[in-house]
């Protein structure tokens, strides 16, 4: 089953920034059989990556910014021509389903063309008012971090590195890439394609190894960090970042709400919630966990949302036929089976789902709803990161808000209704990086121009929009002094040169020059 061949997987090992004899294998997901004999990086070798990174940079930052695109449009090109090698990658590391995988691949791609179009703009040094008009002159400069350590998950390994790392290189960077262990796959074929497309040998390196020791490695070495991950992990990240001065973004974790308002369509919005709640087995950040419905139509949204899950087709196989897949771990299993179990000890109503599918292959988990979920139990406030998800019942709109607000975390929210003003009106009082009027999670995270990311636990930064690409870049001011004027000439007592200066500073004020 496995369509990984060996001569690809040579050319991906060969990738990898490793001078030790260390190895770990990985899991073919669909099958739980062995993937690929991957080998380890040391603490020594991402010192030596980030060197090498460092030396490549310097030559690529000082390139006209044209002949560095030029790379990423022939990339963008690449890309989606080896879109069905990456896709397969994709499953047989993740087991997700072919249209995830898909999914997943478009993201940089769009990203991708995103930068192509913004970054002359972005990027291009902009004028400054001087401190004196005529007399300063000042421009805004942005100048490369460096060298940026990006730190990625396993759930979309491909557009969490990639997607991020794009717009570093764009910025001028080197970058330090270290996946999950299990997913590095689609990764180190993403750097393959990148230096198809003729990046410069070294700029881009790839570490693999435990977490805390080889990512602790990337986090204690780059000049700056984009990592997505756990809050916790996060947590560690930002600590330890901070110890060194240097910058990071946190794309963190969620459990992210929907509110159906009274006057939605409940059969479209069932539709819609499915892939919302169900897209990549609920192993989205993005996903969304929690339903809540108003009393007078509970019941109805419920069976109509029962019923579109009946349809979703689960399997394994390298082909488009499933609309679900597998979770990707033994350890994602464990975690949702323990968050289903306990909500039924407790009290909870399994509408439907609520079991594993070992018919369909190791990790496969069905598609659950609860209803009846109480504080108390696991998945009420902890993220499942499964296909799971509760529905509530509210009274009204106040008491909707209030309840999606209940988290620590901040990262999506959702809201359908026919008004779409006050669709958006509800959707503004939730706090949350991005909120989705009549979709799930697509339109925001899929609108590049617009950024992404989290409030509370779920983050720091943003990635999309002109936020991404700047994130890696430090503004330099650079001010040239034409005439001097700061100080007063010798002959002129200061305390003249003063008063001269604070009528001065009346007139600017007064014409709105400073
Ligand atoms: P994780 O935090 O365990 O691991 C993420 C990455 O960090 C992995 O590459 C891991 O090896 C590395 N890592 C682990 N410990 C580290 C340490 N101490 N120092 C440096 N690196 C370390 O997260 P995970 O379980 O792989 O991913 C699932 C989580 O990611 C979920 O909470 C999910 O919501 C979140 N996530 C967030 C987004 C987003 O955009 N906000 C996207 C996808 C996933």
């Amino acid at each position: 089953m496995n369509p990984v061949t060996d001569a690809l997987l040579a050319t991906l090992k060969a990738r990898v920034c490793s001078s030790t004899s260390d190895t770990y294998t990985t899991t073919e997901v669909f099958t739980g059989g062995e993937l690929a004999t991957m080998p380890e990086s040391s603490v020594g070798d991402v010192n030596t990556a980030y060197e090498l990174a460092l030396r490549a940079q310097r030559e690529w930052a000082a390139l006209p910014l044209r002949d560095r695109l030029a790379v990423f449009h022939r990339f963008h090109s690449l890309l989606l021509k080896e879109r069905e090698t990456l896709a397969d990658l994709l499953q047989a590391e993740t087991g997700k389903a072919r249209r995830d995988a898909f999914e997943e691949l478009s993201e940089p791609a769009i990203v991708t063309s995103y930068y192509l179009r913004t970054a002359p703009k972005l990027l291009r040094p902009r004028k400054r008012a001087g401190l004196l008009p005529g007399a300063i002159t000042v421009r805004e400069l942005r100048q490369p971090k460096g060298v940026v350590g990006i730190i990625s998950p396993w759930n979309y390994p491909f557009a969490l590195s990639f997607g991020d790392l794009v717009p570093a290189l764009v910025a001028g960077n080197g970058v330090v890439l270290k996946p999950d262990s299990q997913t590095a796959l689609s990764p180190l074929f993403g750097a393959e394609l990148l230096y198809r497309a003729g990046l410069p040998n070294g700029l881009l390196q790839v570490v693999l190894g435990d977490g805390p020791v080889i990512g602790g490695a990337v986090v204690d070495t780059c000049d700056y960090i984009g990592f997505t991950g756990s809050s916790r992990t996060g947590a560690l990240i930002a600590a330890r970042a901070g110890e060194r001065l240097v910058g990071c973004s946190l794309e963190l974790g969620g459990k992210n709400p929907m509110i159906v308002l009274d006057d939605a369509d409940i059969a479209t919005t069932a539709t819609s919630a499915v892939r919302g709640c169900f897209a990549n087995a609920g192993q989205l950040c993005l996903s969304l966990e929690r339903i809540y419905v108003p009393d007078a139509i509970f019941d109805r949204f419920a069976d109509a949302f029962v019923a579109e899950i009946g349809r979703l087709r689960q399997a394994g196989g390298y082909d488009y036929g499933a609309d679900v897949g597998s979770l990707t771990s033994q350890r994602a299993l464990k975690t949702v089976s323990e968050h289903v179990d306990d909500a039924r000890a407790k009290g909870a109503t399994v509408l439907t789902g609520g079991r594993p599918r070992p018919d369909l292959g190791p990790y496969f988990y069905e598609p659950t709803v609860l209803t009846d979920v109480t504080p108390d139990m696991l998945c009420h406030k902890a993220e499942t990161f499964g296909p799971v998800v509760s529905l509530y019942p509210y009274r009204d709109e106040d008491e909707a808000v209030s309840l999606a607000n209940d988290t620590e975390f901040g990262l999506n929210a959702s809201v359908y209704g026919r008004d779409l003003t006050r669709a958006a009106g509800v959707a503004t009082r939730i706090r949350a990086g991005t909120a989705n009027v009549n979709d799930g999670y697509a339109s925001a995270f899929g609108s590049t121009d617009a950024p992404m990311g989290g409030m509370g636990a779920s983050g720091l930064g943003r990635r999309h929009g002109a936020e991404g690409l700047l994130r890696y870049t430090d503004v330099q001011a650079v001010a040239v002094k034409r005439i001097e004027m700061l100080n007063p000439p010798r002959w002129l007592p200061y305390g003249v040169f003063s008063r001269f200066m604070a009528v001065s500073l009346r007139v600017m004020k007064a014409l709105r020059l400073r």
